[in-house]
């Protein structure tokens, strides 16, 4: 195919918007094509080389290409710039300049097949030199162009080709160029779309096989499959009814979603929710997976979470997302932001592709696949029929990092959708995160052995709120964030005295520390947000039966209260102040954000 045909199609194709326009010109563009040009001119009208998930990029800068433009045109690159700015758009200049070229003789026209292996080539230059190899690959094309084919060529490199062809129209076409255009064929093809994410792969075994020939189109280690995503509900009475009265729930966790591919020999591979390889930012999974994983080729997909290996407490996500996209420093950012990773779903166990087996059997799957280790766990999960355990979980979900819940289906049907969202699982979360700006001034009533780096010593403490009316003390967070190496070293003498064997009668809490303590020190406190919590017992009942406060995301400030004694410590009463001053606060944006909606 002549190079010239498919910058003709770019060009129809960037003056509709509609979708069924679109899909007839892409018919009549690929129906003659067969493999391998079929899938190039695919990926090249999406503005890639390769499927998505295999990051090729062209790394070809602005100034780049216009040095390219000018050398190609004999235009100097400064009028090249000047006129770009007035177009808006390179790769309009470039079709401008080279219809002002006087071409000498005819050149041999551009392929699809030259123009995919020489982008290629400039995708592959790396390292020393390589900024000069394609700029002078590129214009070795330009000058073979004409105006229409460089306007495209330049836009593609650039990464602005505007033609605005999406999957969902590409497999549109696919149903219509080579099957009977029906809505069965084309949601066959998309299955297999999902599965591979390959919508070369796609076409090649669709024009070579048949409808039919798609079955073949499986899962593969190393090959990402495009995500299940979840509906949404208002609360959990309406997750509970859609969900036939029953379900599993599970910790929604706040982090990165992570499909990991393990094979059986060979590195793990790590993508994204957006099927972008991420394996080089977290190495502590790529080389814990394989140990936690029993029996690979597996593909399980979980959720990446910052945490504080030495508390095994999760921290918020905003933690996490600092090691994005951070390819130097690795090494510190491992230790500064370990990451753990809650695993959710299987999809692949001991070769066995599992993807299509209801969600309770890939649940007892995956509980037998993995065996948790430091950084790879299993999602927390109950299944649940009433809303009371249902609202119990959540709360626990809160106070434990998390950031609301999901619900999945158990019915037989609940298979895992590749690229769908449906209510097979359903989200629900709070909305809304007020900071808390207060600090809190906890006594403390136990300690914890630490882990990690802190073990041998104390690496967390639960601290209680006081009630004066009831003259009790009762747990509202246990802290292990915060505390330098000094802080922590000085914790078991300021604590000694306060050190009991039993549960001392003035303490309320559903928590057991490793070592009591008589109230008597006293730590001030900060967090995100005060939430319900089932284990807790701060203001226990006062808002909901059943539930007492806690402090999501307790953090030490650093300031030991050795002016208060635990009395003094802040009241029940003053946390629960806070809490409703929260309350209050989400009320009010909620009504903002509706008023001023756009
Ligand atoms: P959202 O991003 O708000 O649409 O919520 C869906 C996301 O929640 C998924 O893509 C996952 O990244 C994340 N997630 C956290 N915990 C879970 C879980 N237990 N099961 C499924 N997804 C989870």
């Amino acid at each position: 195919m002549r190079f010239a045909d498919l910058a003709e199609a770019y060009e129809r194709l960037e003056a509709t918007p509609k979708r069924l326009e679109m899909r007839a010109i892409l018919v009549e563009l690929i129906r003659p094509l067969r493999p391998p040009e079929l899938p190039r001119v695919l990926y090249l009208s999406q503005g890639m080389l390769r499927p998505e998930y295999e990051g090729v990029e062209l790394g070809v800068a602005d100034s780049l290409a216009r040095r390219a433009v000018a050398a190609a045109t004999g235009a100097e690159e400064a009028a090249v710039a000047r006129r770009t700015k007035e177009t808006g758009d390179l790769g309009s200049t470039t079709g401008e300049l080279l219809g002002q070229v006087r071409r000498l003789e005819e050149k041999e026209p551009l392929t699809v097949a030259s123009v995919y292996a020489e982008l290629t080539r400039v995708a592959e230059a790396k390292g020393e030199g390589s900024q000069e190899t394609k700029v002078r690959i590129l214009t070795d094309l330009l000058v073979r162009a004409a105006p229409l084919e460089g306007k495209y060529l330049v836009r593609f490199v650039l990464g602005t080709l505007r033609v605005g062809v999406r999957e969902m129209t590409i497999l549109d076409a696919l149903a219509v160029a080579f099957g009977d255009g029906s809505k069965a064929t084309r949601t066959r093809i998309e299955a297999a779309f999902n599965l591979s994410s390959d919508l070369g792969l796609v076409a090649g075994v669709l024009v070579e096989h048949g409808v039919d020939g798609l079955a073949s189109v499986g899962l593969e280690v190393g090959r990402p499959i495009r995500p299940m995503l979840a509906e949404r509900e208002k609360n959990l009475a309406a997750v509970l009814e859609r969900m036939g009265g029953r379900c599993a729930l599970e910790y929604k966790y706040d982090g990165l979603r992570v499909q990991a591919h393990i094979p059986r020999h060979g590195p793990v591979r790590l993508f994204s929710r957006r099927l972008e390889e991420i394996s080089a930012q977290f190495p502590e999974l790529v080389t814990e997976l394989p140990e936690a994983v029993r029996d690979a080729p597996a593909i399980v997909e979980g959720e990446c979470v910052p945490v504080d290996l030495d508390t095994g407490d999760i921290q918020p996500f905003q933690e996490v997302s600092r090691r994005r996209g951070r390819k130097h420093d690795l090494a510190k950012a491992q230790e500064e932001i370990p990451v753990c990773l809650f695993a959710f779903d299987v999809l692949l166990a001991g070769g066995e592709p599992v993807y299509e087996r209801p969600f309770p059997e890939r649940r007892a799957r995956l509980e037998r696949l993995v065996r948790p280790t430091e950084r790879v766990k299993l999602a927390v999960q109950r299944v649940v029929s009433d809303e009371e355990s249902a609202t119990r979980f959540f709360e626990e979900a809160i106070a434990a990092g998390g950031e609301g819940v999901m619900a999945k289906s158990l019915e037989p049907g609940s298979a895992y959708r590749a690229g769908a969202r449906g209510y097979w699982w359903i989200k629900y979360k709070r909305e809304y995160t007020v900071g808390l700006s207060d600090s809190i001034d906890g006594a403390v009533v136990g300690a914890f052995q630490g882990r990690g780096r802190r073990a041998g010593r104390y690496g967390a403490f639960l601290l209680a709120v006081y009630d004066p009316g009831r003259d009790r003390f009762e747990s509202f967070c246990k802290v292990g964030s915060g505390f330098d190496d000094a802080a922590l070293a000085e914790m078991p003498r300021r604590l000694a005295k306060f050190a009991t064997e039993e549960r001392p009668a003035s303490v309320d809490t559903e928590l057991t520390p490793d070592r009591w303590m008589r109230p008597g020190l006293v730590l001030e406190v900060r967090g995100a947000e005060l939430t319900l919590s089932p284990i807790h017992r701060a203001a226990l009942g006062r808002v909901r039966a059943g539930a007492g406060l806690a402090l999501r995301f307790p953090r030490f400030t650093g300031r030991v209260r050795d002016d208060k004694s635990a009395t003094e410590a802040t009241t029940s009463a003053e946390l629960l102040k806070m809490y409703r001053s929260q309350v209050r606060q989400e009320t009010r944006s909620e009504a903002d954000g509706e008023a001023g909606a756009p």
